[in-house]
């Protein structure tokens, strides 16, 4: 008895390392029937394994016979539907066998007491069709973790054949049988938590992937987004023409490509004369339709490439303008004043007329001149043209 024990052991301990190393969840199943079924010295076993939904679902069978025949493990699908684990368990079949097993954690013995009904899936199958012979005894047994936990059901199942083999179990081996699925569990816990954990990498992985992809999408969308409202905010409401900021940043560029380049940067700041008086006695729709014409008299007066045009504030205009020298930029000046004088806007049936005055500045962009200088010196020469009555350009070199 004692020698009997002693291999048993000896073998469960075999089973538990040859457990940990199964590569595959099927492949494990497999592994722990095959073990059953020689420790047991049954003909055929089965595993189910409790769902999340409350059902237990039937896995595999391996039949001993066609494993002789086959000469290796092989499991059987069959199309059991999921027991539910919940209410009276209903039926005497085998699997509501092991759905009994499952719920009450109970080690659950039929010997040589099957009846014809016993021996059926659901009426989807007799076992012992897909077994080969009837059977006559089944043992099913709970897969138990620690935590009293029953994650599933190993059942083992004698059959008799012409000559009455495979009969009942011997009953001494059910402790050790239950041992085996002590066993069985963990490994089976073990394996569904690598799985999961698997599974839920690759779903974070694809998750990761698919969020960056969004993302990507969305700073895409923005860049866009931001340089048209860049575009759009460089550009000013009213008139269409260049706005303030425009003009920094073209003014900026433009003084160093001159400072480089070694020409002359003129500036003209242009004010309308007495705009208050227009908005007053016209109306500020009247003032804006003013403020568009302007904007459109002065761009067409300044025509080249490199001319840019800004609506500085309010009714303030600048007109920068690369090498020209101080005595040319002074004729344009003089010209666009002229145009805006004689330009009769038409508006509801009024007649308005504008004066403007303009100041002009001219500086040879170098290393040591503030940049500043320029727009200073225009802001100046304007504040000197109202000074003188309005309506006239006035200019300042710089010596
Ligand atoms: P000065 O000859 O000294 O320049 O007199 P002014 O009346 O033109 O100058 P002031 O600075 O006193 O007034 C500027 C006016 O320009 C007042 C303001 O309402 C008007 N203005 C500024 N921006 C706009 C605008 O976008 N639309 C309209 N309709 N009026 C504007
Ligand atoms: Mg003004
Ligand atoms: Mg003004």
């Amino acid at each position: 008895m004692k020698e009997d024990e002693f291999a048993r052991n000896s073998k469960l301990v075999a089973i538990a390392q040859s457990l940990s190393e199964g590569d595959s969840t099927g492949k494990l199943l497999e592994l722990i029937i095959s073990e059953a079924l020689s420790f047991a010295n049954a003909d055929a076993g089965s595993i189910y394994i409790r769902s999340d939904r409350e059902t237990l679902h039937f896995e595999c069978l391996v039949n001993r016979s066609l494993l002789l025949v086959r000469g290796g493990a092989s499991g059987v699908p069959v199309g059991i539907p999921d027991i539910p684990l919940s209410g009276e368990v209903d039926g005497q079949e085998l699997h509501f066998e092991a759905a009994a097993a499952c719920r009450n954690d109970e080690t659950r013995l039929v010997q040589e007491g099957m009846s014809d009904r016993q021996q059926v899936y659901s009426g989807a199958k007799f076992y012992a069709d897909l077994i080969g012979y009837e059977i006559v005894s089944a043992l099913s047994i709970p897969l138990s973790v620690s935590d009293s936990k029953v994650i599933g059901v190993l059942q083992v199942l004698n059959a008799v054949d012409g000559a009455g083999q495979f009969g009942p179990f011997a009953e001494d081996m059910i402790p050790w049988i239950e041992s085996l699925a002590s066993l069985a569990a963990v490994a089976i816990h073990n394996r569904q938590r690598l799985d999961s954990h698997v599974a839920k990498h690759e779903q974070v992985a694809h998750q990761v992937q698919r969020r960056t992809l969004e993302l990507e999408t969305v700073i895409d969308d923005l860049q866009t987004r931001n340089a048209r409202l860049q575009e759009e905010n460089k550009i000013d409401g009213l008139t269409s023409v260049n706005n303030r900021l425009a003009f920094e940043d073209a003014f900026k560029i433009e003084w160093r490509r001159a400072e480089r380049q070694g020409y002359k940067l003129s500036l003209l700041m242009l004010d309308i004369d007495h705009f208050k008086e227009v908005n007053d006695t016209f109306g500020h729709l009247a003032g804006d339709q003013c403020l568009r014409i302007v904007s459109h008299l002065i761009k067409s007066a300044f025509n080249r490439s490199a001319d840019f045009v800004a609506r500085y504030g309010g009714e303030e205009f600048v007109v920068l303008l690369p090498y020209l020298e101080l005595d040319s930029a002074i004729l344009c000046a003089e010209r666009l004043r002229a145009i805006i004088e004689a330009y009769v806007i038409e508006y509801t049936g009024s007649e308005i007329r504008l004066t403007a005055s303009v100041g002009v500045s001219c500086v040879q962009p170098s290393s040591d001149t503030d940049a500043t200088q320029l727009i200073k010196l225009a802001d100046k020469a304007l504040y000197s043209a109202k000074d003188a009555g309005r309506n006239c350009v006035r200019s300042i070199a710089v010596e």
